[in-house]
């Protein structure tokens, strides 16, 4: 089939997720745009981003190691340490983007400001330069990490509040030095916060608020990276949580032993938390712990306790809203819970030609969970893999769920949680279940290509080259 007879799909954003999933449309001659807000590819990964949106800061690694967040055609550099910094990893998706000619098929410095399904089903897409295109299908690969979820304190605060995502080292965006900071949350970018600040030469006090005790994993286990250990595939999944709990509390030890307040679930209960640092650093007792905020009071801060500190700074690793400021329609909007299923991760039952790439909570590594994705949105726009129906997608939503709640506490955190390696394996299944869907309707394609007839303007190849 050629590109001409093939729907026309837009991708939003050349972060991983997008540059991976633009990368598998051209693999299979799929007609595309890809709009990218910033100057560059990376997301994320690229510091200081003009975009405003990435969370990044100077010192950030990657928690994922190097084997587990590579690229599946691309392999990483061989120098690279087990867990690359931020800059090699951007350095890492901008050869990317060379190596497979994708400059050329994004749109750079161009924001998707409107996408809107019309009566035919065809998207028309409205971006910040005025311009509108039609599009038989849409990837959303905006990221999640990048609209600060800052939790309401009632009082008023004297000093500074910031949320992680504004900051970037201890004098940037203010100077750290001398203060007395409290650093509200435990995942991965506030264990990072406080474990660089709670060096005496930095904060003159640092505390961690938390409104319930976690486990921090190491990030090695005997020598070897924490996220290549794993356990047989034919472990069955309630099995294999116990085996990895138990490697966990072999490896680590009880929280109170560093200090921390002891966690009220088992390990992997919640979204992992990874530093050897940040134990250390408790463990030198240069990190004190306090429970959650109950109101700000001026120069002093309150807590849950009744006691209360005097603050300068309080930084917010509280998490980020999942967010698609591009729709209207309250149907593509999450909730205030952050609760937002899809079938696989990736598609709303209801629209047939709308997939959400990267919406997911990925253990170990979210970098590569696209590529994997793509491998289904590919399919299904070739007419190798038809969709089952909407009743069956609801069905298997409704299990993944009910899993999840199993498994995960209740918490915006722990809505789009998935392990990659399980999901990977789904995936492969899927695949195969819709392809003999797919031939028993002679491999018709389920999104017929029309959006083409609409436009003026013809599937683009122009684009701002870097
Ligand atoms: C501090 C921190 C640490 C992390 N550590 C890890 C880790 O250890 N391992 C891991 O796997 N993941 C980690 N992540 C998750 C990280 O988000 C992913 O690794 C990865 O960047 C996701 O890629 P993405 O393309 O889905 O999203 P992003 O990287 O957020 O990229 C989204 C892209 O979409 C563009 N965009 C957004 N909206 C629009 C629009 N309307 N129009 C046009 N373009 C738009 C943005 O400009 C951006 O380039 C971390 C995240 C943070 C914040």
């Amino acid at each position: 089939m050629t590109s001409t007879t093939l729907p026309r799909v837009c991708v939003i954003g050349a972060g991983p997720s997008g540059i991976t999933a633009a990368k598998r449309l051209l693999d299979h001659d799929i007609p595309f745009d890809c709009y990218e807000a910033s100057d560059d590819v990376g997301g994320t990964w690229y510091f200081k981003n003009p975009n405003g949106m990435s969370a990044c800061y100077q010192s950030l690694h990657i928690d994922t190691s190097k084997k587990r967040l590579e690229l599946e055609d691309y392999p990483v550099p061989d120098e690279w340490p087990d867990f690359p910094h931020h800059s090699q990893l951007f350095q890492y998706f901008r050869d990317y983007a060379d190596h497979f000619g994708l400059r050329d098929r994004i749109l750079f410095e161009t924001t998707v400001t409107s996408a809107v399904r019309d009566a035919d089903g065809c998207w028309e897409v409205t971006t910040n330069d005025g311009k509108t295109r039609h599009y038989d299908a849409l990837l959303v690969c905006n990221g999640h990490h990048w609209d600060p979820r800052v939790p309401d304190y009632p009082g008023e605060f004297d000093g500074t509040l910031l949320h992680s995502h504004a900051y970037n080292d201890p004098f940037d965006p203010i100077d750290m030095r001398g203060k007395n900071v409290v650093v509200v949350g435990m995942g991965n970018s506030g264990l990072d916060i406080a474990s660089e600040l709670s060096q005496r030469y930095v904060a003159a006090r640092l505390h961690v608020s938390t409104r319930r005790g976690i486990w921090v994993l190491p990030k090695y286990i005997k020598g070897r990276t924490t996220d290549s250990v794993s356990v047989p595939r034919w472990f069955p999944p309630a099995l294999a949580l116990k085996v990895k709990q138990f490697i966990i509390w072999d490896a680590g030890g009880r929280m109170r032993n560093y200090g921390l307040p002891e966690p009220d679930h088992r390990p992997l209960e919640a979204h992992p938390s990874a530093s050897e640092e940040f134990l250390h650093r408790a463990g030198c007792g240069d990190i004190a712990f306090k429970p959650a905020i109950a109101a700000l009071e001026g120069p002093r801060v309150r807590f849950t306790d009744g006691s209360t500190e005097e603050v300068d700074v309080i930084i917010c690793a509280t998490g980020y809203h999942i967010s698609f400021p591009f729709f209207s329609d309250p149907d593509l909007l999450p909730g205030n819970n952050n609760r937002f299923p899809l079938f696989k991760y990736m598609m709303k039952p209801e629209y047939d030609n709308l997939f959400f790439l990267g919406l997911a909570q990925s253990l170990p590594t979210l970098v590569n969970f696209a590529e994997q994705q793509s491998k289904l949105v590919a399919a299904y726009l070739t007419g190798r893999y038809r969709l089952p129906s909407i009743e069956q997608m609801h069905a298997a939503i409704r299990s993944v769920e009910s899993a999840m709640a199993r498994q995960f506490y209740d918490s915006p955190r722990h809505t789009i949680e998935v392990e990659f390696d399980p999901y990977v394996r789904d995936i492969r299944r899927e695949l195969a279940r819709g392809a003999k869907r797919a031939a028993a309707v002679g491999y018709s394609l389920p999104i017929s290509p029309r959006a083409h007839q609409r436009d003026e303007v013809k599937p683009s190849t122009a684009a701002t080259r870097k």
